[in-house]
C-alpha cells in the first residue's frame, strides 16, 4: 500500500501539492493554527498525514458510510458536519445509498479518497459501525466514555478497564483508543455472517452492559443522558451503537486545538499517566509504526448472539 512512485514524481513536479494523485488547492492553508510548537498544520500536511496513516485507517472505515467534519477555513472557522456527498465531489470518494434516504452517503473505499477529502478541508472522519459493505449489519460496538468536567483522566481509564472486563466476561474482545478529546472509546468487533443481529438488539445489549457497569458504581457512572445526573460522573454513552450513529474513526484527526488524533492503544498503555494529548498529527505516524495495538482486531470478531445469551444467564 505504499505510495506508487509515479505519484511521488508528479508531486515533486507540481511543487509538492499533489498527494496520492490529488492536486491540493491552497496547500499552505493553515487548518490548525498551532501544532503545539507554534507552527500551523496546513492542508498539505493533513493530506500527507492521511497518506501516512491511511493504510491502517482504511481497515476501519472502508465500506462504511462516513461522515466528515469540514473546516475549510481552519478549526477556528465555520464547521460543516457532512454525511452526504456534495455536488461536484471527487470521483475518488464513493457514494452509497442506504435504506430510507434517497441522498447517497459519503464513503471512503480507497485511500486516495482521503486526499480528496483533505482537499475539501475534511479534518475528522466518522464512520458508521456496520460491517464493511453491509450498512444494516452491526460490525462493532463502541462504548463512548464521557467524563464530566473536572473528572481526573485516571477515572476514565478505570472506566475503560471496567467496560473491558464486562465485555470479556461475555466472551467479547475489547480494544481501547483515545478520542483526541476528553474521553476514551472502548470498541468490540462483531462477527458478521450467519445469525446476524440487528441494530436494535445490538444497541439494547450495549445499553445493558453500560447499565451493569453503572449499577456496580452508581456514584461514578451514569447511563442517563440527562445533564444533571452526569455531574461528577462518567457518562457511559451506548448511543453510538445504532444504525446511523457514528464514532470518530481511529487515527482520525480532531478539529480541536493542537491537532490531536484518535489513537489505538494497547491495554498495557491504559494506565495512570496516559496522556491522550501525546498523539497528534505530528507525532502519530511514527508512533503508529512502533505499536502493535489493535493488530489482532480482525481475529477478535465474536458473534454477538453468544454474548447476549451469556448476559441473559448472568
Ligand atoms: P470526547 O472524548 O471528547 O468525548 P468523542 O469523539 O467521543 O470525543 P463526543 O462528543 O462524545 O466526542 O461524540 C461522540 C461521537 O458522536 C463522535 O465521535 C461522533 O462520531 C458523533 N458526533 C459528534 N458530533 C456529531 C454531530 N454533529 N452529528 C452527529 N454525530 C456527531
Ligand atoms: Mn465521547
Amino acid at each position: 500500500l505504499a505510495e506508487p512512485k509515479p505519484a511521488r514524481a508528479a508531486a515533486a513536479k507540481a511543487g509538492g501539492n499533489v498527494v496520492m494523485g490529488v492536486t491540493l488547492s491552497s496547500p499552505d492553508k493553515p487548518l490548525w493554527p498551532d501544532d503545539g510548537h507554534g507552527a500551523p498544520v496546513t492542508k498539505l500536511e493533513l493530506a500527507r498525514y492521511l497518506e501516512a496513516v491511511g493504510p491502517w485507517m482504511m481497515r476501519h472505515i472502508r465500506g462504511r458510510p462516513c461522515s466528515v467534519i469540514r473546516t475549510p477555513d481552519g478549526i477556528g472557522g465555520e464547521r460543516f458536519f457532512q454525511r452526504h456527498a456534495g455536488k461536484g465531489s471527487s470521483a475518488l470518494i464513493s457514494e452509497v445509498k442506504v435504506f430510507g434516504d434517497h441522498k447517497p452517503y459519503l464513503q471512503v473505499d480507497r485511500i486516495e479518497a482521503l486526499a480528496a477529502l483533505a482537499q475539501i478541508g475534511a479534518v475528522e472522519y466518522h464512520p458508521w459501525n456496520c460491517q464493511p459493505f453491509q450498512p444494516e449489519v452491526p460490525g462493532r460496538l463502541v462504548f463512548d466514555l464521557d467524563p464530566d468536567e473536572d473528572i481526573p483522566f485516571e477515572r476514565v481509564i478505570e472506566a475503560a478497564k471496567e467496560v473491558r472486563e464486562r465485555l470479556e466476561a461475555l466472551g467479547l474482545v475489547a480494544f481501547c483508543k483515545t478520542t483526541g478529546g476528553k474521553g476514551l472509546h472502548v470498541v468490540t468487533p462483531l462477527k458478521g455472517g450467519k445469525g446476524k443481529i440487528d441494530w436494535k438488539t445490538a444497541k439494547a445489549f450495549a445499553q445493558d452492559v453500560c447499565i451493569a457497569v453503572a449499577a456496580d458504581a452508581p456514584d461514578r457512572y451514569v447511563v442517563n443522558m440527562a445533564k444533571k445526573q452526569r455531574v461528577g460522573r462518567i457518562f457511559l454513552d451506548y448511543l453510538r451503537n445504532d444504525r446511523m450513529s457514528t464514532a470518530v474513526g481511529p487515527l482520525s484527526p480532531r478539529a480541536r486545538p493542537l491537532a490531536p488524533v484518535s489513537f489505538p492503544l494497547n491495554w498495557t498503555q491504559v494506565k495512570k499517566g496516559l496522556d491522550p494529548k501525546a498523539w497528534t498529527i505530528r507525532t502519530a505516524p511514527a508512533l503508529l509504526n512502533k505499536t502493535k495495538a489493535w493488530s489482532d482486531y480482525c481475529d477478535a470478531e465474536r458473534p454477538l448472539a453468544d454474548a447476549i445469551k451469556r448476559l441473559k444467564k448472568s
